[in-house]
């Protein structure tokens, strides 16, 4: 049991990371009460019957009165919409933070929707799986997994200490970041890699001479993991793309020049190129594994359906 505690905390969204925060806060005794709000009445309902809060709403505006700690855990297209809502509602002296995987566009949205009275701290947990819903969510998600919180230049140090103390009690390593930094950061970690699984995906199931049935059959030889990536939920992921455009376009841009590099090297068979790049990327995963983001064990029967955590 952690020290810090919510009297109350209110999850606005409640798929992967709300359902998954909602576990942890319980587990962990952070909160008092969670007062859980979401868009339809059928994810509500769902909410409901897996005991996930003690109460619940369709009203964003009413799940934010009284509470201390408000997340927000919803497309990042949709966080000015969901600031406007809560704003009126919102108790002075709350912390309201969000889970976007965009930071600057999320900040342009909500900072001028709320008031001055509550302390503003954007955050994101660097940790998900291709999976959304309530049902999707679990206890350990966080876990050992970096959660990066954007301050902004007015943001209280208090409010800003115990926001941190949240998330490690949730399990996370906290860093801070400037949102423009940290958009340009997950462009490369997180959403180049998306995007290029999208495409990789889409070109396959465009192949009229591959049929279905092949890719499905012969998935096992690098394709699959780029499917897991490609399943990711489509709404998330839109609003990454057009949130966080500038920053996209230039990992895009960088990406294309190099593959192009690397074409050109099969192309006039230098294998002492290709050999270099190849080295050179095996000593990053090592490094990834070192510094223990990822395990370093055979997973040729892919035990990702029971760890279940990946990064985003
Ligand atoms: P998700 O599983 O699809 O859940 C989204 C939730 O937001 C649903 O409960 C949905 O409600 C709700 N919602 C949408 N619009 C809303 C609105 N206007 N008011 C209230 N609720 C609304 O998505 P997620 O994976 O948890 O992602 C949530 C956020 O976390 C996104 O900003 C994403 O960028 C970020 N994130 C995701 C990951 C990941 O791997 N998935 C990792 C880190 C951060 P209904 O079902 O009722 O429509």
């Amino acid at each position: 049991m952690s020290n810090i505690h919510f009297e109350k905390i209110a999850l606005i969204g409640i798929g992967l990371i709300g359902s998954s925060l909602a576990r942890v806060i319980r587990r962990e005794g952070l909160a008092g009460s969670i007062a859980i709000a979401t868009r339809s009445a059928e994810t509500l309902k769902r909410a409901e019957e897996l005991g996930l809060g003690d109460s619940y709403t369709t009203d964003n505006a009413e799940a934010v009165g009284d509470s201390d700690l408000v997340i927000v855990s919803v497309p990042v297209g949709s966080s000015g919409l969901v600031a406007l809502e809560i704003a009126d509602n919102l108790k002075s002296g709350a912390i309201v933070t969000d889970v976007g995987s965009t930071k600057a566009s999320v900040i342009a949205q909500m900072q001028p929707a709320l008031p001055t009275s509550v302390h503003f701290i954007p955050g994101h947990p660097l940790a998900g799986t291709e999976y959304s819903g309530p049902d999707a969510g679990f206890a350990e998600l966080f876990t050992n997994r970096w959660c990066i919180l954007t301050p902004l230049p007015e943001t209280d140090p208090e409010a800003l200490a115990k926001l941190a103390a949240f998330w490690e009690a949730c399990g996370s390593r906290v860093d801070r970041m400037d949102p423009q930094h940290h958009d340009l950061v997950l462009a490369i970690v997180s959403h180049l890699p998306h995007l290029i699984a999208y495409n990789i995906v889409g070109t396959a199931s465009d192949l009229e001479q591959v049929t279905k049935s092949e890719v499905i059959k012969y998935s096992a030889s690098g394709f699959r993991d780029f499917t897991r990536l490609a399943s990711s939920d489509p709404t998330m992921w839109r609003d990454v793309c057009l949130n966080n455009k500038d920053a996209i376009l230039e990992m895009l841009g960088r990406f294309s020049e190099d593959l192009a590099s690397l074409q050109r090297s099969i192309r006039w068979g230098d294998g002492d190129a290709l050999f270099e790049l190849f080295t050179r990327t095996r000593a990053v995963r090592r490094g990834i594994i070192e510094a223990g983001q990822e395990v370093d064990a055979p997973d040729f029967g892919r035990q990702a359906a029971v760890s279940r955590t990946g990064s985003n």
